[in-house]
């Protein structure tokens, strides 16, 4: 009987899956040593320099800078389009705190538009009727690296003379596809762009972003606002004779330590990303039948996007379906993990969102889940998650 007990428990020890493993090249320590014995330390150094080339090499970001997190580069975003009180700015409530919290420090009042009911991106048709003489700003959120539909959220830009600042954490890697069928990498649509490297993304250097700076208007204050509102760069440079303080600024450069992390993933994308699709692919595969046996939703890429593997997801049918999933999976050892609670229902912002009832956004909250999803991920324990989740749904009929 003991016996029993403890081999029952060892098995149970044995299936231990968790939502998410931050992936190591191994070249990090070395290249943090670099670092170490140069004793160049702070930021703008030799590491971040040679991000901002690969960055150039792969998508053709010319302007670039990297930042502390992506919360950081959405807040240089909201200084640099000079966001003022009064401002009106669109954007999901699908999203994360940080795409709203950098226009609110500014005194902007966002409104929330409604999520597709394909995937949880924002829904394009309904950012037309939210425009004012007062908005200043469109913020699309590519969800899971999945592309908006760049080419209606760009027009609608274009016709009421709004800057666009595409929140692109989860989107390196990933492209739009234009109706002639020419790529363009996300990240490279709006004026600014803000990316995220924190340790739960495809690319990490444990916290840390980047802003990129498409519209030329914007690169020298840019650059003055990441070093703390002064001409310190223009000065090493030798383009002014001395810095001093010439602007809004703050800290928001990462140090050479982050960017030598971060700069041994990059050299590796190609095979970060080939195994991140190799799962996501065989999740969609096996979780197809999800969808034509059980109507569930799943993972959606549409045709005007490339898919750059961030997450895998389906969507329950109701809040305590997706609950009873997330409960039974925890008892086979895989942790699965739900995502955002609409921001318009936020204790903090509750009072602040007008009457409009966002039920798609509410619909994602409520039923979307996450599933294991990492570089160390071994494909069988894909395929086990994959017969436990469809086993769950068996169960049920
Ligand atoms: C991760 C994430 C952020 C925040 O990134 P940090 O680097 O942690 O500041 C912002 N927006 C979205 C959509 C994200 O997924």
């Amino acid at each position: 009987m003991m016996m029993n007990l403890i081999t029952l428990k060892k098995i149970k020890q044995m299936i231990n899956i968790p939502f998410c493993k931050p992936y190591l090249t191994n070249n990090e320590i070395s290249y943090i040593s670099t670092v170490l014995d140069k004793k160049k330390l702070s930021g703008n150094g030799d590491f971040t320099k040679k991000c901002h080339h690969l960055f150039n090499e792969y998508y053709g970001f010319k302007n670039c800078l990297l930042t502390s997190s992506c919360t950081d580069a959405l807040e240089m975003a909201a200084i640099l389009i000079d966001i003022h009180p009064g401002d009106e700015v669109i954007m999901p409530s699908y999203t994360f705190v940080s795409t709203a919290n950098a226009f609110i420090l500014r005194g902007a009042k966002i409104l929330f538009v409604d999520s597709r009911k394909d995937s949880p991106g924002m829904d394009e048709d309904k950012i037309e009727e939210l425009i004012t003489s007062k908005t200043k700003a469109i913020v699309p959120v590519h969800y899971a690296g999945i592309s908006c539909d760049m080419d209606k959220i760009m027009l609608i830009a274009k016709k009421y003379g709004l800057f666009v600042i595409e929140d692109a954490a989860q989107s390196i890697d990933s492209y739009y596809i234009d109706k002639n069928g020419n790529k363009s990498p996300l990240g490279s649509f709006g004026d600014l762009a803000a990316f995220s490297f924190h340790e739960t993304k495809n690319i990490i250097s444990g916290e840390g972003g980047m802003l990129v700076i498409n519209n030329e208007e914007f690169k020298d204050r840019a650059e003055i606002i990441w070093e703390k509102g002064t001409n310190r760069s223009a000065f090493f440079r030798g383009e002014v004779n001395k810095y001093g303080w010439v602007d809004l600024g703050s800290s928001f450069l990462p140090s050479e330590i982050t960017a030598a992390f971060l700069y041994a993933q990059l050299e590796q994308i190609n095979k970060i990303q080939k195994r991140r699709l190799d799962i996501w692919n065989l999740y969609y595969e096996r979780l197809s039948y999800l969808s034509s046996k059980f109507s569930i939703q799943t993972s959606f890429v549409p045709h005007y996007s490339t898919n750059n593997g961030h997450i895998f997801y389906i969507v329950c049918n109701t809040l305590n379906e997706r609950t009873d999933l997330i409960d039974y999976l925890k008892q086979k050892g895989i942790l699965a993990v739900f995502h955002y609670l609409s921001l318009h229902k936020s204790d903090y912002f509750e009072k602040l969102h007008d009457t409009r009832s966002l039920v798609q956004s509410d619909r994602y909250s409520d039923c979307l889940l996450r599933l294991p999803l990492y570089n160390d991920l071994e494909l069988t324990d894909v395929n086990l998650i994959c017969s436990e989740i469809i086993n769950y749904f068996e169960s049920k009929i």
